[in-house]
């Protein structure tokens, strides 16, 4: 695995513990998985952030808001993560830059992929904020755009919540859950396991594009993923 994107969702920033939308000793833990994972030679690592602990389009949108607008809105959620998580790795010394999909001048670099892979080929870590910059997609989408677009290896989607990886039904309600090692996206599919958005595990079945979901939060899991060791479970 030389290039690869990592999925993380903003309540990956939050913690029970505390009653702010960033938690910062979440984020310096964050922050201390990537720059230690960093320290093996030869890898190349671009951070998807969601916003889903500031802000959801769905949510808006289920309260009567316009969606787009609702949408814009959680975009920006992902810059102020985006800028946490740029602050926290860089506080470790690794280099970063954020590339926004949404112009943004003063704040972040637009999104341009020559100048995104340009940053990876020096050992930044490169965050991508605001999706993709189209309503209607949460930041799953574009973690598998953006890695089939920069030719990412694979993509490790992150969880937070304690499921760590695919489970045959939710182990949250059912002790009995099966988790797999590996599963193919048709089963995916066809099971409608809900582990990544539709959208995104279709886009990756179709452009071949393998995936990893394991558990972030457990120390040193992030390096473990990284090293292609079997932690949660391969979709591909
Ligand atoms: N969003 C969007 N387009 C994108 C990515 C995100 O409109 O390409 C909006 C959408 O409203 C979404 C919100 O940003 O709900 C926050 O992202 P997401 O829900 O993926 O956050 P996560 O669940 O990963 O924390």
């Amino acid at each position: 695995m030389r290039r690869v994107v990592l999925k993380l969702s903003g309540e990956a920033l939050a913690s029970p513990a505390s009653d702010e939308t960033i938690d910062a000793s979440t984020v310096d833990f964050l922050a201390r998985e990537i720059a230690g994972a960093m320290q093996r030679g030869g890898l190349e690592l671009a951070v998807v952030v969601g916003g889903g602990n500031i802000w959801r389009g769905a949510t808006g949108a289920m309260a009567g808001m316009n969606r787009a607008n609702s949408d814009l809105m959680g975009m920006l959620g992902t810059v102020i993560n985006a800028l946490a998580l740029q602050d926290a790795i860089e506080s470790h010394g690794r280099a970063t830059r954020v590339m926004s999909a949404i112009s943004m001048d003063q704040v972040a670099e637009p999104y341009i992929r020559r100048r995104a892979v340009r940053h990876l080929e020096k050992g930044r870590v490169v965050i991508f904020a605001a999706g993709m910059g189209n309503p209607y997609f949460t930041t799953d989408t574009p973690a598998a755009q953006r890695a089939a677009e920069i030719e990412a290896d694979i993509v490790l989607k992150g969880t937070h919540g304690g499921v760590d990886g695919v489970y045959d039904d939710d182990p949250r309600v059912n002790a009995s859950a099966v988790r797999f090692d590996e599963i193919s996206f048709d089963q995916v599919i066809a099971r409608d396991l809900r582990v990544m958005d539709m959208t995104a595990i279709t886009f990756c079945k179709d452009n071949r594009l393998p995936l990893r979901i394991f558990d972030l939060m457990a120390p040193g899991n992030l390096g473990r993923a990284l090293d292609g060791h079997a932690v949660g479970t391969l979709v591909q």
